[in-house]
């Protein structure tokens, strides 16, 4: 069971890193499978994360599988999981994403495509990094979202699968880089919140974002 759990995480990792959201060493991934956490471990050049480079530990952060250290934000990803329903929790510095968080106090919808994340995504507050006082702020700011930046530090993402908390961490980087370029232009527009209720609405009757039959739609 843990061979499917080191696989899938070390890939997920792989491919954050070759869409250039997780550079060298820094960031990392977690997926639940059963009552086990794998997670990436501390250094690991996650280019390059091989089934190996995950470590396998108990929910209260025991270490049952793998010879390298976990990632020192472990106690966030535990955080997470204690507090959501989440399975798969990405953190990453990706470049955008970063930058936001070095400025914002949150990131407005600007976009409909946002509310996939369920809406403004706030800046968890400054804190050392892999101190439980930084768990907390971001475990407080994923509060009713998929998705969280981190002050001066980067985001953090949950989904209901790893490739769901995959697609958000992207979707969450794309929209950081709207925003930048939205911003260099002018003063970017933000939804209304009746607009983004007709967007719900409208999501929930189409089913948005995932593929249907054409006799479905018409
Ligand atoms: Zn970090």
């Amino acid at each position: 069971m843990t061979v499917v759990l080191r696989e899938q995480v070390a890939e997920a990792a792989r491919r954050l890193a070759h869409e250039g959201l997780l550079v060298g060493t820094a960031g990392n991934v977690s997926a639940v499978r059963g009552d086990l956490v794998g997670i990436t471990a501390s250094g690991v050049v996650l280019a390059g994360c091989r089934p190996d480079d995950v470590t396998v530990v108990t929910p209260a952060g025991a270490v049952v599988e793998g010879e390298l250290a976990p990632s020192s934000e472990l106690s966030l990803h535990l955080g997470v999981y204690a507090d959501t329903d989440a399975t798969a929790v990405v953190h990453t510095h990706a470049p955008y994403s970063t930058a936001l968080a070095c400025v914002l106090e949150d990131l407005p919808v600007i976009h409909y495509q946002q509310l996939l994340l369920g809406g403004a995504i706030r800046v968890a507050p400054y804190a050392t990094f892999g101190t439980p006082e930084l768990a907390a702020f971001v475990r407080e700011a994923l509060e009713g979202r998929q998705a969280a930046l981190m002050a001066s530090h980067g985001s953090v993402t949950i989904g209901s699968s790893l490739h769901a908390a995959v697609e958000n961490a992207l979707l969450l980087e794309w929209l950081a880089a709207l925003y930048q370029r939205a911003s260099v232009i002018g003063t970017p527009r933000v939804l209304t919140q009746a607009e983004q209720d007709d967007v719900i609405h409208q999501a929930l009757s189409r089913s948005y974002g995932t593929p249907q039959s054409h006799q479905e739609t018409q």
